[in-house]
């Protein structure tokens, strides 16, 4: 670039805000700025904030008014590729939000200074102060004295203007953190250890130790040394203390000073060494498992999407692997999407057994620091392999073959809050379109959308029948709950039948999975005088008894008040407990079966970060026989040793208000089937019910996929419902339901001058205040042959108008596109 021309860039903010915004390069950064590299820029009323913001383009067509000039350049090297941003751009154009509400999502945290971010010391930083400069000193001996400070803030107490360059310096240098990340950083996993006490190194010791210990008789102590011999590789190895029996045993040797007990930080990912990686090529696949493999790797023009529509344990994941295998080979890069919650070490291990540190695994667990370097590791092209949650679409991939989406039915996939509201399926094949790469979408439940394209052709079909192993699907038995309680045949909310079953699989040294899909004890406390059920303050629903901290809580915002003695309304005494949830069912198990262990899985038991994989871990290690739970335990788990799985209440699953709801209790109810008998020895379903005779209970009994299907997509095409037509909803909230309703009536009559017969609403949604803001919803539906982008821009446009009439600043407009 020539010194004195004058250059202008059109950067991305990450912020709510409609498109770029130009600024001027000064003559000092000619030829240093780069589409996809960071500047900083000043924004907002009277420039008060700076925030780091990506540039787009870099042209000379200078602006109508005079633009502002960028502050600092950030990167040498872009960060972005140009094909993100237009990822993110047309993010933004389908599901109606801005492509700064997409990047503000899209970057990891690490990547995106703002002068509101807060920095404070990294902790690892050795206080080595002769390699710094006069301003990095200055920040240091700053955040020592305010352990937490604000860029802005820092910016005014040293007097430099140009803060984030030198911020983002000390940040690679491990100077400085983004706080954060450092409130992550403060809170690892960290577990105790035990090791063997250096007296007992050598054999004559230890022989000594256990001789000594068998004249006295201390039985208990004998045996878990005996464990902890096996488990430590003769005391070479820390053991997890929680693989040990607690009690009274492992306390004495800790106290006697045989074993030392150490905190260890969970181990981040291993490295691999060339030696411990598997040649994928070793896989033998089975006949079934063979041709899916030949289907999907078929060379023919198009389609490039398939489904591998495979019953659960049929051995989808060594396909995957082994198409990947082949993609990796031709130096290309495969990402492999999976729900959150399946996404656990089983399957981490399971994809870096085969391709080692070539795998990158991204996901909302890991801290900021360790997303950023996947980010770099991914647009560098050393990392070949992406596993991860929803957000790993959102990576800088170099050059990208193939896009997995393992449980393609997963409700997880859509991002509900905040915007943009995505489905990481449909992203994913834009995504793939972009890139030239080829799509599997693998279920044993696909969604009927995705069916329906299957067998349309628009995308390739590969099917498995039949487990891998030659191991059956598990048997199916539904209890009819009100012929069982005529019979007296009914212990609590247990069948007699359920709990038979699940004694003999504690007697086996099996285990069992319960679901039910509501949390809490009991569902409602009900006055029994006058009916009254005490209800959430600010929601409009009624509150949940929680037994273990003794309080009513509203699921939708956290309200909790103790449980009262008597009716707020009447003041009887004669409140009763109606419904059940997970909490309870946990109870009466222990109460039942004394002896086994007994967990659960929920959102109030996995509410720490990595809860969910320590109970997860747990099961998989047997240290619990019986795991209660909601959905989470439906998914795509492999363990061996599960035989019986039960279904609590199939009527909630089934009634749950949605056009989803056959599809979805059918996708639920055979998904957690599926962790029964997955290893042999036969696994047993039982289905406690009301309505025996429901289509859906005969579809999942029989394994009727199909069954479900074509009734399924009978009732969307009467219905006009996906996939013959999109829906677009539009949710408006405010704290006035006045005010709302009069400005809902006034969209619905603005999209109907647009849109016509398409406006349904508004009406309340089910539940219709949340968080003391009133809610009221439209819905659009647009004929799937029609062209809707335009009609998203009038939507929009009407929205905008609406929050610019007199009075209306304050309501709140959110939409969904494609809702779940
Ligand atoms: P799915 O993902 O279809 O539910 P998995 O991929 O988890 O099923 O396979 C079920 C089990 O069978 C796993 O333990 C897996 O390791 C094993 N398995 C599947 N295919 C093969 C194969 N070709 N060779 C060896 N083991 C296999
Ligand atoms: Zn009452
Ligand atoms: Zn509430």
């Amino acid at each position: 670039m020539e010194e004195t021309q004058v250059y202008y860039v059109d950067v991305l903010l990450p912020l709510h805000l409609p498109g770029t915004y130009t600024y001027r390069v000064p003559q000092e950064y000619n030829g240093q700025v780069q589409v996809g590299a960071r500047v900083v820029v000043q924004f907002g009323a009277k420039n008060a904030r700076m925030y780091s913001a990506v540039v787009r383009r870099i042209h000379q067509e200078a602006p109508q008014w005079k633009s502002k000039y960028i502050m600092a350049v950030l990167d040498t090297e872009p960060i972005v590729t140009e094909r993100q941003m237009e990822f993110w751009e047309w993010m933004g154009r389908y599901y109606m939000c801005s492509p700064g509400d997409v990047m503000a999502v899209a970057l990891p945290a690490g990547l995106k200074l703002a002068s509101e971010s807060a920095v404070a010391i990294h902790p690892d930083f050795s206080g080595e102060l002769s390699s710094l400069t006069k301003y990095e000193l200055m920040v240091v001996q700053l955040l020592t004295e305010h352990p937490v400070m604000r860029l802005v803030d820092i910016s005014r107490a040293i007097g430099v203007q140009k803060i984030m360059p030198l911020i983002r310096g000390m940040i690679e240098r491990e100077i400085v953190v983004m706080d954060e990340e450092l409130r992550q950083r403060f809170t690892p996993r960290k577990s105790a250890y035990v090791v063997l006490s250096p007296d007992y190194a050598g054999e004559a010791a230890q022989k000594e130790l256990f001789d000594d210990l068998e004249r006295k008789k201390r039985v208990k102590q004998v045996a878990l040394m005996m464990q902890f011999m096996q488990l430590s590789h003769f005391g070479h190895e820390p053991v997890a203390k929680r693989e040990l029996p607690q009690g009274s045993a492992i306390q004495t040797l800790i106290k006697n000073g045989v074993l030392n007990v150490e905190e260890h930080i969970e181990s981040r990912l291993k490295d691999y060494t060339d030696e411990e990686i598997t040649d994928p090529q070793t896989i033998e696949l089975n006949d079934e498992q063979q041709a899916a493999f030949n289907l999907l790797r078929s060379t023919a023009e198009a389609p490039n999407t398939f489904l591998l529509h495979g019953v659960t344990s049929s051995g989808k994941t060594e396909v995957y692997i082994k198409l990947i295998d082949e993609v990796v080979r031709s130096g290309r890069q495969a990402l492999f999407l999976l729900p959150e919650i399946a996404l656990t070490a089983q399957i981490i291990n399971r994809l870096r057994r085969y391709f080692g540190n070539r795998v990158g695994v991204y996901h909302s667990r890991f801290s900021a620091s360790e997303r950023t370097e996947v980010w770099q590791r991914t647009l560098s092209g050393s990392y070949q392999v992406l596993l991860g949650a929803r957000s790993a679409i959102f990576l800088p991939f170099r050059d990208l073959g193939l896009i997995i989406v393992d449980e393609e039915h997963d409700n997880s996939y859509k991002q509900f809050e905040p915007s943009p509201r995505y489905h990481a399926r449909d992203a994913a094949l834009y995504l793939a379109r972009l890139w030239n790469a080829r799509t599997i979408l693998g279920s044993a439940t696909p969604s009927v959308e995705t069916y329906c394209n299957a067998i349309s052709g628009k995308y390739g079909l590969a099917t498995i029948t039949k487990r891998y192993g030659g191991y059956s699907l598990p048997k199916v038995e539904c209890i009819d709950m009100k012929d069982a309680h005529h019979k007296g045949m009914v212990k609590g909310h247990f069948s007699v039948q359920l709990l038979e079953a699940i004694k003999e699989a504690l007697d086996n040294r099996r285990q069992v999975i319960l679901f039910q899909n509501r949390r809490g004890f009991s569902l409602r406390l009900e006055c029994d005088d006058c009916h009254e059920v005490p209800h959430c303050i600010h929601c409009d629903v009624s509150l949940v008894y929680h037994k273990a901290s003794n309080s009513l809580r509203c699921h939708y915002c956290g309200y909790s008040i103790p449980v009262p003695q008597e009716c707020p309304a009447c003041h009887s005494t004669h409140l009763k407990m109606t419904g059940v949830g997970t909490e309870r069912i946990e109870e009466d198990l222990q109460i039942l079966f004394p002896e086994a262990n007994v967990a659960r899985m929920d959102l109030d038991s996995t509410l720490q970060k990595n809860q969910y994989l320590e109970i997860l871990s747990d099961f998989e290690h047997r240290r619990i026989d019986i795991l209660v739970g909601t959905q989470m335990v439906t998914k795509g788990l492999d363990f061996e040793r599960v035989s019986v799985v039960g279904i609590i209440n199939a009527d909630n699953i089934i009634n749950y208000p949605s056009f989803r709801s056959f599809e979805r209790a059918f996708q639920q109810m055979t998904q957690v089937s599926g962790r029964a008998g997955r290893h042999g020895a036969g696994g047993r379903v039982i289905i406690q019910t009301y309505n025996p005779h429901h289509q859906v209970i005969v579809n999942v009994m029989a394994n009727d996929y199909q069954g479900l299907y074509e009734e399924q997509i009978q009732e969307r095409r009467i219905f006009r419902y996906p996939p013959f037509y999109r829906l677009i909803e539009i949710t408006l909230k405010h704290r006035d339901a006045d005010l709302l309703n009069n400005a809902a009536e006034w969209m619905a009559m603005q999209l109907r001058g647009a849109f016509a017969g398409r406006v349904m609403g508004p009406e309340y949604p089910l539940v219709s205040r949340i968080r003391g803001l009133y809610l009221k919803q439209l819905t659009l539906r647009f004929d799937r042959t029609e062209p809707i982008a335009d009609a998203k821009r009038v939507i929009r446009q009407i929205g905008d108008d609406l929050t610019k009439q007199e009075g209306w600043s304050g309501v709140t407009i959110i939409y969904d596109v494609d809702p779940a």
